[in-house]
Protein backbone atom coordinates (compact mmCIF):
# COMPACT_ATOMS: atom_id res chain seq x y z
CA UNK A 1 0.00 0.00 0.00
CA UNK A 2 2.71 2.27 0.69
CA UNK A 3 6.27 3.08 -1.43
CA UNK A 4 7.90 2.13 2.29
CA UNK A 5 9.17 -1.50 2.21
CA UNK A 6 8.88 -1.42 6.09
CA UNK A 7 5.47 0.08 5.97
CA UNK A 8 2.78 -2.62 7.68
CA UNK A 9 0.10 -4.38 5.72
CA UNK A 10 -3.10 -2.50 5.83
CA UNK A 11 -5.07 -4.49 7.93
CA UNK A 12 -2.22 -4.60 10.66
CA UNK A 13 -1.75 -0.84 10.37
CA UNK A 14 -5.50 -0.85 10.60
CA UNK A 15 -5.21 -2.28 13.85
CA UNK A 16 -1.68 -1.41 15.26
CA UNK A 17 -0.54 1.87 13.55
CA UNK A 18 -1.34 4.58 15.95
CA UNK A 19 -1.70 3.67 19.56
CA UNK A 20 0.93 1.24 21.42
CA UNK A 21 -0.52 -0.58 24.71
CA UNK A 22 0.21 1.58 27.44
CA UNK A 23 2.73 1.46 30.15
CA UNK A 24 -0.06 1.76 33.05
CA UNK A 25 -2.63 -0.83 32.64
CA UNK A 26 -1.64 -2.30 29.33
CA UNK A 27 -4.94 -1.69 27.60
CA UNK A 28 -5.25 -3.06 24.16
CA UNK A 29 -7.70 -0.56 22.66
CA UNK A 30 -7.28 2.99 23.21
CA UNK A 31 -8.43 4.64 26.02
CA UNK A 32 -11.29 7.19 26.00
CA UNK A 33 -9.35 10.17 27.21
CA UNK A 34 -12.96 12.07 28.59
CA UNK A 35 -10.89 15.03 30.27
CA UNK A 36 -10.91 18.50 28.75
CA UNK A 37 -7.49 19.27 30.03
CA UNK A 38 -4.29 17.72 31.24
CA UNK A 39 -2.23 18.20 34.33
CA UNK A 40 1.19 20.10 33.74
CA UNK A 41 4.21 19.42 35.45
CA UNK A 42 5.25 22.89 35.68
CA UNK A 43 3.71 26.44 34.20
CA UNK A 44 4.04 25.19 30.37
CA UNK A 45 5.76 22.00 31.04
CA UNK A 46 3.90 19.19 29.28
CA UNK A 47 3.04 15.80 30.15
CA UNK A 48 3.52 14.18 26.64
CA UNK A 49 2.57 17.41 24.78
CA UNK A 50 -1.12 17.75 25.74
CA UNK A 51 -2.86 20.40 27.24
CA UNK A 52 -6.55 21.33 26.41
CA UNK A 53 -8.71 18.49 24.01
CA UNK A 54 -9.40 20.98 21.58
CA UNK A 55 -5.97 21.46 20.77
CA UNK A 56 -5.61 17.87 21.08
CA UNK A 57 -6.35 14.83 22.99
CA UNK A 58 -4.33 11.58 22.84
CA UNK A 59 -7.61 9.39 22.19
CA UNK A 60 -8.36 12.00 18.69
CA UNK A 61 -4.52 12.01 18.53
CA UNK A 62 -4.41 8.10 17.83
CA UNK A 63 -7.42 7.94 15.34
CA UNK A 64 -5.57 10.56 13.06
CA UNK A 65 -2.09 8.31 13.01
CA UNK A 66 -4.11 5.32 12.00
CA UNK A 67 -5.83 7.01 9.28
CA UNK A 68 -2.75 8.88 8.07
CA UNK A 69 -0.62 5.78 8.39
CA UNK A 70 -3.42 3.70 5.93
CA UNK A 71 -2.91 6.55 3.39
CA UNK A 72 0.54 6.78 3.25
CA UNK A 73 0.27 10.11 4.71
CA UNK A 74 2.33 11.61 7.20
CA UNK A 75 -0.03 14.01 8.84
CA UNK A 76 -4.39 13.71 9.78
CA UNK A 77 -6.41 16.01 11.25
CA UNK A 78 -9.74 14.47 12.76
CA UNK A 79 -12.77 16.70 12.53
CA UNK A 80 -16.09 16.42 13.95
CA UNK A 81 -17.91 15.54 10.66
CA UNK A 82 -16.82 15.30 6.87
CA UNK A 83 -18.26 18.74 5.98
CA UNK A 84 -16.39 20.56 9.11
CA UNK A 85 -13.46 18.62 7.42
CA UNK A 86 -14.28 20.47 3.79
CA UNK A 87 -15.34 23.95 5.23
CA UNK A 88 -11.85 24.20 7.27
CA UNK A 89 -9.46 23.01 4.07
CA UNK A 90 -11.86 25.69 1.99
CA UNK A 91 -10.43 28.36 4.52
CA UNK A 92 -6.88 27.57 4.31
CA UNK A 93 -6.88 27.12 0.68
CA UNK A 94 -8.78 29.87 -0.90
CA UNK A 95 -8.97 33.49 -0.59
CA UNK A 96 -11.84 35.57 -1.54
CA UNK A 97 -10.74 36.42 -5.36
CA UNK A 98 -9.58 32.41 -5.23
CA UNK A 99 -11.07 30.05 -7.95
CA UNK A 100 -12.05 26.28 -6.99
CA UNK A 101 -12.60 23.85 -10.11
CA UNK A 102 -15.23 21.12 -8.71
CA UNK A 103 -16.63 18.29 -10.60
CA UNK A 104 -20.12 17.77 -12.01
CA UNK A 105 -21.02 15.38 -9.77
CA UNK A 106 -20.00 16.10 -6.46
CA UNK A 107 -21.35 15.78 -2.80
CA UNK A 108 -24.43 17.49 -2.10
CA UNK A 109 -23.54 19.55 0.98
CA UNK A 110 -19.52 20.24 -0.69
CA UNK A 111 -21.46 22.33 -3.61
CA UNK A 112 -23.97 23.88 -1.43
CA UNK A 113 -21.19 25.07 0.32
CA UNK A 114 -19.15 26.91 -2.48
CA UNK A 115 -22.21 27.85 -3.98
CA UNK A 116 -23.94 29.46 -0.93
CA UNK A 117 -20.74 30.35 1.63
CA UNK A 118 -17.68 30.61 -0.14
CA UNK A 119 -19.06 32.56 -2.99
CA UNK A 120 -20.38 35.07 -0.75
CA UNK A 121 -16.98 35.36 0.17
CA UNK A 122 -15.72 36.14 -3.03
CA UNK A 123 -14.69 32.63 -4.51
CA UNK A 124 -15.27 31.92 -7.73
CA UNK A 125 -16.04 28.69 -9.39
CA UNK A 126 -16.05 26.50 -12.44
CA UNK A 127 -18.25 23.23 -12.47
CA UNK A 128 -16.25 20.86 -15.20
CA UNK A 129 -16.32 17.40 -15.67
CA UNK A 130 -13.08 16.26 -13.73
CA UNK A 131 -13.77 12.46 -15.89
CA UNK A 132 -12.23 14.87 -18.88
CA UNK A 133 -8.48 16.07 -18.24
CA UNK A 134 -8.86 18.40 -20.90
CA UNK A 135 -11.83 19.87 -19.21
CA UNK A 136 -10.12 20.46 -15.95
CA UNK A 137 -6.48 21.58 -18.08
CA UNK A 138 -8.92 24.17 -19.81
CA UNK A 139 -10.37 25.68 -16.77
CA UNK A 140 -7.11 26.48 -14.68
CA UNK A 141 -6.73 29.87 -14.34
CA UNK A 142 -3.99 32.18 -12.34
CA UNK A 143 -6.11 32.10 -9.08
CA UNK A 144 -6.84 28.49 -9.45
CA UNK A 145 -6.05 27.43 -5.98
CA UNK A 146 -8.36 24.20 -5.54
CA UNK A 147 -9.08 21.39 -7.81
CA UNK A 148 -11.47 19.13 -5.56
CA UNK A 149 -11.95 15.99 -6.99
CA UNK A 150 -14.31 13.25 -5.62
CA UNK A 151 -13.79 9.85 -7.52
CA UNK A 152 -15.98 7.36 -7.65
CA UNK A 153 -18.65 10.68 -7.75
CA UNK A 154 -21.41 10.85 -5.56
CA UNK A 155 -23.89 9.79 -7.12
CA UNK A 156 -22.86 9.25 -10.76
CA UNK A 157 -20.22 6.94 -9.81
CA UNK A 158 -18.20 8.50 -12.36
CA UNK A 159 -14.30 8.05 -12.33
CA UNK A 160 -11.42 10.23 -12.41
CA UNK A 161 -8.09 9.50 -12.84
CA UNK A 162 -6.18 10.73 -10.05
CA UNK A 163 -2.73 11.00 -11.37
CA UNK A 164 -3.44 12.75 -15.00
CA UNK A 165 -5.23 15.83 -12.99
CA UNK A 166 -1.89 15.73 -10.06
CA UNK A 167 -0.11 16.39 -13.31
CA UNK A 168 -2.12 19.09 -14.38
CA UNK A 169 -1.50 21.02 -11.50
CA UNK A 170 2.35 20.91 -11.85
CA UNK A 171 3.39 24.26 -12.22
CA UNK A 172 -0.12 26.30 -11.44
CA UNK A 173 -0.71 27.41 -7.99
CA UNK A 174 -3.31 24.56 -8.03
CA UNK A 175 -3.33 22.09 -5.08
CA UNK A 176 -5.40 19.02 -5.81
CA UNK A 177 -7.98 17.41 -2.81
CA UNK A 178 -9.33 14.04 -3.38
CA UNK A 179 -12.36 13.44 -1.50
CA UNK A 180 -12.03 9.68 -1.00
CA UNK A 181 -14.91 8.47 1.04
CA UNK A 182 -16.70 6.34 -1.82
CA UNK A 183 -13.46 4.72 -1.92
CA UNK A 184 -12.26 4.35 1.57
CA UNK A 185 -8.42 4.32 1.89
CA UNK A 186 -8.67 0.19 1.40
CA UNK A 187 -9.43 1.01 -2.23
CA UNK A 188 -7.67 4.00 -3.24
CA UNK A 189 -4.70 5.90 -1.93
CA UNK A 190 -4.79 9.22 -3.59
CA UNK A 191 -1.63 10.70 -2.12
CA UNK A 192 1.00 8.27 -3.93
CA UNK A 193 -1.04 9.34 -6.94
CA UNK A 194 0.35 13.19 -6.79
CA UNK A 195 -3.24 14.56 -4.38
CA UNK A 196 -1.55 17.34 -2.24
CA UNK A 197 -4.38 16.60 0.24
CA UNK A 198 -7.41 13.47 0.91
CA UNK A 199 -10.40 14.26 3.09
CA UNK A 200 -12.58 11.28 4.19
CA UNK A 201 -16.28 11.76 5.65
CA UNK A 202 -15.17 8.91 8.19
CA UNK A 203 -19.65 8.89 8.65
CA UNK A 204 -19.30 5.91 5.81
CA UNK A 205 -16.88 3.50 5.21
CA UNK A 206 -14.38 4.22 7.87
CA UNK A 207 -16.59 4.39 10.50
CA UNK A 208 -18.89 1.85 9.24
CA UNK A 209 -21.46 1.04 10.94
CA UNK A 210 -23.69 3.98 10.56
CA UNK A 211 -23.34 5.20 14.19
CA UNK A 212 -20.78 7.90 13.80
CA UNK A 213 -20.42 11.32 12.07
CA UNK A 214 -16.86 12.45 11.75
CA UNK A 215 -13.65 13.70 9.32
CA UNK A 216 -10.73 13.36 8.48
CA UNK A 217 -7.69 15.05 6.09
CA UNK A 218 -4.59 13.31 5.48
CA UNK A 219 -1.48 15.48 4.08
CA UNK A 220 2.17 15.23 3.36
CA UNK A 221 2.55 18.54 3.39
CA UNK A 222 3.85 20.30 6.60
CA UNK A 223 2.87 23.61 5.54
CA UNK A 224 -0.81 22.71 4.86
CA UNK A 225 -1.12 20.52 8.25
CA UNK A 226 0.47 23.18 10.13
CA UNK A 227 -2.77 25.34 9.16
CA UNK A 228 -4.94 22.36 10.10
CA UNK A 229 -3.50 22.21 13.25
CA UNK A 230 -4.16 25.57 13.89
CA UNK A 231 -8.20 25.29 12.82
CA UNK A 232 -8.62 22.67 14.44
CA UNK A 233 -7.61 24.31 17.48
CA UNK A 234 -8.49 27.82 16.63
CA UNK A 235 -11.89 27.39 15.60
CA UNK A 236 -12.80 23.67 17.53
CA UNK A 237 -14.50 21.53 14.89
CA UNK A 238 -13.09 18.58 16.88
CA UNK A 239 -14.61 14.85 17.12
CA UNK A 240 -15.67 14.30 20.78
CA UNK A 241 -13.09 11.74 22.00
CA UNK A 242 -16.17 8.96 21.92
CA UNK A 243 -16.51 9.45 18.56
CA UNK A 244 -12.78 9.43 18.06
CA UNK A 245 -12.59 5.81 19.64
CA UNK A 246 -15.75 4.66 17.62
CA UNK A 247 -14.18 5.47 14.79
CA UNK A 248 -11.09 3.61 15.47
CA UNK A 249 -12.81 0.88 16.70
CA UNK A 250 -14.56 0.60 13.39
CA UNK A 251 -11.89 1.28 11.16
CA UNK A 252 -10.49 -1.93 12.40
CA UNK A 253 -12.35 -3.96 10.13
CA UNK A 254 -12.36 -1.95 7.17
CA UNK A 255 -10.14 -4.60 4.68
CA UNK A 256 -12.31 -7.23 5.80
CA UNK A 257 -15.42 -5.40 5.29
CA UNK A 258 -14.49 -3.92 1.77
CA UNK A 259 -14.06 -7.31 0.32
CA UNK A 260 -17.44 -8.36 1.83
CA UNK A 261 -18.84 -5.20 0.62
CA UNK A 262 -17.51 -5.34 -3.08
CA UNK A 263 -18.08 -8.87 -3.28
CA UNK A 264 -21.99 -8.16 -2.78
CA UNK A 265 -22.04 -5.42 -4.87
CA UNK A 266 -20.39 -6.91 -8.01
CA UNK A 267 -22.97 -9.03 -7.42
CA UNK A 268 -25.85 -7.07 -7.00
CA UNK A 269 -24.44 -5.29 -10.09
CA UNK A 270 -24.42 -8.14 -12.19
CA UNK A 271 -28.41 -9.15 -11.42
CA UNK A 272 -29.74 -5.14 -12.05
CA UNK A 273 -27.77 -4.98 -15.24
CA UNK A 274 -29.38 -8.10 -16.63
CA UNK A 275 -32.83 -7.04 -15.86
CA UNK A 276 -35.32 -5.06 -18.45
CA UNK A 277 -36.39 -2.62 -15.49
CA UNK A 278 -33.27 -1.20 -15.13
CA UNK A 279 -31.82 1.23 -18.25
CA UNK A 280 -28.59 1.87 -17.10
CA UNK A 281 -26.28 0.18 -14.07
CA UNK A 282 -23.37 2.70 -12.94
CA UNK A 283 -21.25 0.62 -11.18
CA UNK A 284 -17.37 1.09 -12.03
CA UNK A 285 -16.91 -2.45 -11.91
CA UNK A 286 -19.20 -3.56 -14.93
CA UNK A 287 -16.57 -3.64 -18.30
CA UNK A 288 -19.48 -1.32 -19.80
CA UNK A 289 -18.58 1.54 -17.26
CA UNK A 290 -16.68 4.37 -19.08
CA UNK A 291 -14.29 4.41 -16.35
CA UNK A 292 -14.01 0.82 -15.85
CA UNK A 293 -10.17 1.25 -16.84
CA UNK A 294 -8.99 3.88 -15.21
CA UNK A 295 -10.82 2.54 -11.98
CA UNK A 296 -9.18 -0.89 -12.64
CA UNK A 297 -5.66 1.14 -12.62
CA UNK A 298 -6.09 3.17 -9.20
CA UNK A 299 -8.81 1.40 -7.50
CA UNK A 300 -7.85 -2.38 -5.58
CA UNK A 301 -11.39 -3.07 -6.02
CA UNK A 302 -14.69 -1.31 -7.49
CA UNK A 303 -16.42 -0.36 -4.06
CA UNK A 304 -20.48 -1.07 -2.83
CA UNK A 305 -21.93 2.00 -4.32
CA UNK A 306 -24.12 1.48 -7.43
CA UNK A 307 -26.45 3.55 -8.96
CA UNK A 308 -29.52 2.37 -11.20
CA UNK A 309 -31.41 4.17 -13.42
CA UNK A 310 -34.55 3.11 -14.32
CA UNK A 311 -36.54 2.33 -17.79
CA UNK A 312 -40.03 3.70 -16.22
CA UNK A 313 -38.30 6.82 -15.16
CA UNK A 314 -39.07 8.95 -12.22
CA UNK A 315 -42.13 6.90 -10.47
CA UNK A 316 -40.46 3.51 -10.97
CA UNK A 317 -37.46 4.75 -9.43
CA UNK A 318 -39.56 5.72 -6.26
CA UNK A 319 -41.21 2.59 -6.33
CA UNK A 320 -38.44 0.84 -6.25
CA UNK A 321 -37.08 2.83 -3.05
CA UNK A 322 -40.49 2.09 -1.12
CA UNK A 323 -40.16 -1.74 -2.52
CA UNK A 324 -37.31 -3.04 -0.77
CA UNK A 325 -37.42 -5.13 2.12
CA UNK A 326 -34.01 -5.92 3.79
CA UNK A 327 -32.45 -2.70 1.82
CA UNK A 328 -33.86 0.52 3.89
CA UNK A 329 -34.22 3.97 2.45
CA UNK A 330 -32.01 6.09 4.40
CA UNK A 331 -29.27 8.64 3.19
CA UNK A 332 -26.17 7.97 3.99
CA UNK A 333 -23.69 5.20 3.02
CA UNK A 334 -20.75 2.96 3.69
CA UNK A 335 -22.41 1.42 6.72
CA UNK A 336 -22.50 -2.44 7.31
CA UNK A 337 -26.46 -2.52 6.71
CA UNK A 338 -27.62 -1.78 2.61
CA UNK A 339 -29.28 1.58 2.52
CA UNK A 340 -30.96 2.69 -1.10
CA UNK A 341 -32.07 6.16 -1.93
CA UNK A 342 -33.26 9.07 -4.46
CA UNK A 343 -30.64 11.91 -4.90
CA UNK A 344 -32.73 13.93 -6.88
CA UNK A 345 -35.52 14.13 -3.89
CA UNK A 346 -33.13 13.63 -1.05
CA UNK A 347 -29.42 14.36 -0.61
CA UNK A 348 -29.15 16.16 -3.43
CA UNK A 349 -32.57 18.17 -3.48
CA UNK A 350 -30.08 21.46 -3.22
CA UNK A 351 -28.24 20.49 -6.76
CA UNK A 352 -31.64 20.83 -8.38
CA UNK A 353 -31.86 23.63 -11.61
CA UNK A 354 -27.59 23.65 -10.92
CA UNK A 355 -25.26 21.47 -13.43
CA UNK A 356 -24.64 19.36 -10.63
CA UNK A 357 -28.37 18.65 -10.75
CA UNK A 358 -28.76 14.69 -10.71
CA UNK A 359 -31.01 12.91 -12.94
CA UNK A 360 -34.97 11.91 -11.39
CA UNK A 361 -34.75 8.13 -12.55
CA UNK A 362 -31.68 7.36 -10.43
CA UNK A 363 -31.59 5.28 -7.29
CA UNK A 364 -28.59 4.90 -5.38
CA UNK A 365 -27.54 1.70 -3.73
CA UNK A 366 -24.55 1.47 -0.88
CA UNK A 367 -24.25 -1.91 -0.77
CA UNK A 368 -23.74 -3.96 3.13
CA UNK A 369 -22.22 -6.64 4.06
CA UNK A 370 -25.31 -9.02 4.64
CA UNK A 371 -25.67 -12.42 2.57
CA UNK A 372 -25.78 -12.22 -0.68
CA UNK A 373 -28.36 -14.43 -0.88
CA UNK A 374 -30.74 -12.21 0.67
CA UNK A 375 -29.60 -9.00 -1.13
CA UNK A 376 -30.16 -10.63 -4.23
CA UNK A 377 -33.51 -11.56 -3.26
CA UNK A 378 -34.20 -8.25 -2.13
CA UNK A 379 -33.26 -6.55 -5.29
CA UNK A 380 -35.54 -9.21 -7.52
CA UNK A 381 -38.48 -9.23 -5.19
CA UNK A 382 -38.62 -4.99 -5.96
CA UNK A 383 -38.19 -5.23 -9.25
CA UNK A 384 -40.63 -7.35 -9.61
CA UNK A 385 -42.69 -5.10 -8.42
CA UNK A 386 -42.19 -2.51 -10.88
C1 LIG B 1 -21.12 12.15 3.48
C2 LIG B 1 -20.12 12.75 2.58
C3 LIG B 1 -19.51 13.98 2.89
C4 LIG B 1 -19.89 14.78 4.11
O1 LIG B 1 -19.56 14.13 5.30
P1 LIG B 1 -20.37 14.28 6.69
O2 LIG B 1 -19.61 13.38 7.59
O3 LIG B 1 -21.78 13.85 6.44
O4 LIG B 1 -20.29 15.72 7.08
C5 LIG B 1 -18.56 14.45 2.01
N1 LIG B 1 -18.24 13.79 0.88
C6 LIG B 1 -18.82 12.63 0.54
C7 LIG B 1 -18.42 11.94 -0.72
C8 LIG B 1 -19.78 12.07 1.38
O5 LIG B 1 -20.37 10.92 1.03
Amino acid sequence: MSSNPNAQGFSTASIHAGYEPDEFYGSINIPIYASTTFAQNGPNDLRNGFEYTRVGNPTIVSLEKTVAALEGAQFGRAFSSGMAATDILFRILLKPGDHIILGNDAYGGTFRLIDTVFTAWGVEYTVVDTAVAAEVAAAIKENTKLIWVETPTNPALSITDIAAIAELTKGTNAKLVVDNTFASPYLQQPLALGAHAVLHSTTKYIGGHSDVVGGIVVTNDAALDEELLFLQGGVGPIPSVFDAYLTARGLKTLAVRMERHCDNAEKVADLLDSRPEVSTVLYPGLASHPGHEVAAKQMKRFGAMISVRFAGGEEAAKKFCTSTKLICLAESLGGVESLLEHPATMTHQSAAGSQLEVPRDLVRISIGIEDIEDLLADVEQALDQL
